[in-house]
């Protein structure tokens, strides 16, 4: 019965994720104003908005003009229903599961803004950076967390080394390898998980993003310098760090 009850808010919960990707990049608020179909703009009425329901019972299209409606919108449904799946299989009814909700739905739609327009909207990173930082100060918090002192210095080192690194590149290539989007991001994963998760979300990112570029290296479609989003790389890099934190340690420390 729970389970149902995590895939009908994870589908909701899709939907607005969904309306963010769509209008943050526009400049556009998220509350105010209903769905309309981007391509005849004709409103879309409740029964044409369930999650996942109405897309395949329209069968992908606009009830109005027929338009193909991107199965991007099922995709990031789908994605953020697992999402919750996983977090509450994890951490069942905690705080905990709370705050990796509020991640986890920031992180998808983080990375599908970034990876379409190469931007990442402050409001969301700063977002992330607040609840990230007043989280530590509830001494009962999961261990996974850092106390407030540790989340600081995580949120400013992980700050301080893209900022840096997008300094050194300037010098030497005179042009910007990274976005202080891409800063804003590691700073709130500082925020979150304190300062020893940058390094290991610096190295995890830096190999999923070379991993991800030799395809396209081998075929020579996109050269060396060719500009890519790094913000999903970190997001990735981020989540791994989290499901291997143990082995982390227990390669550290023993
Ligand atoms: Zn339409």
């Amino acid at each position: 019965m729970d389970l149902i009850f995590v895939i009908i808010l994870g589908g909701l919960w899709g939907s607005f994720a969904n309306v963010c990707i769509y209008r943050l990049p526009k400049g556009k608020g998220v509350v105010s104003g209903r769905s309309f179909c981007p391509n005849c703009k004709k409103l879309i009425t409740w029964k044409d908005n369930i999650p996942i329901i109405s897309f395949l019972f329209l069968n992908g299209k606009c009830r109005n003009c027929k338009k193909k409606i991107s199965p991007q919108y099922l995709l990031i449904e789908l994605i953020t229903i697992v999402c919750f799946l996983v977090i509450y299989y994890l951490f069942g009814i905690t705080i905990t599961t709370l705050l990796f909700l509020i991640l986890g739905l920031s992180f998808i739609i983080i990375f599908f803004i970034d990876l379409k327009h190469y931007i990442i909207p402050n409001v969301l990173t700063f977002f992330l950076m607040i609840v990230g930082f007043i989280k530590s100060f509830d001494p009962n918090l999961n261990p996974i967390f850092p106390n407030y002192v540790n989340s600081l210095i995580g949120g400013i080192f992980g700050y301080l080394i893209i900022w840096s690194i997008i300094y050194f590149y300037k010098q030497i290539r005179k042009k910007e390898g990274m976005g202080l989007g891409d800063a804003k991001l590691l700073s709130a994963i500082g925020f979150w998980f304190g300062w020893i998760s940058i390094p290991f979300v610096i190295f995890l990112s830096s190999v999923i993003a070379l991993l991800s570029v030799i395809p396209s290296l081998l075929k020579k479609s996109k050269s060396m310098s060719s500009q890519i989003p790094f913000g999903p790389f970190i997001i990735l890099g981020c989540i791994l760090y989290i499901f291997f934190l143990e082995q982390y340690k227990n390669l550290l420390f023993g």
